[in-house]
């Protein structure tokens, strides 16, 4: 899966979630977050983000690693 790290946070451009073709890009008060479940891994969010904010999950700056499973915890949360 893909992951929005911190870069999203006060940004939400939201040109991902026009670019996602399963609409699994969420808004969630400061940030955006990728559905886990739902995500078919096909990288099209990734370039559009203009603060470079969406890694591969297996990609993620080790300072970012707590973003994965905020992504997690936000969808498990709602
Ligand atoms: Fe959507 Fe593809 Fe990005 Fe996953 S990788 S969130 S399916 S655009």
């Amino acid at each position: 899966t893909y992951v929005v790290a911190e870069p999203c946070v006060d940004v939400l451009d939201r040109a991902c979630v026009e670019e996602c073709p399963v609409e699994c890009i969420y808004e969630g008060g400061r940030m955006a977050y990728i559905q886990p479940d739902e995500c078919v891994d096909c990288g099209a969010c990734e370039p559009v983000c203009p603060v470079e904010a969406i890694f591969y999950e297996d990609d993620l700056p080790a300072e970012l690693g707590p973003y994965a499973e905020a992504n997690v915890v936000f969808f498990a949360t709602i």
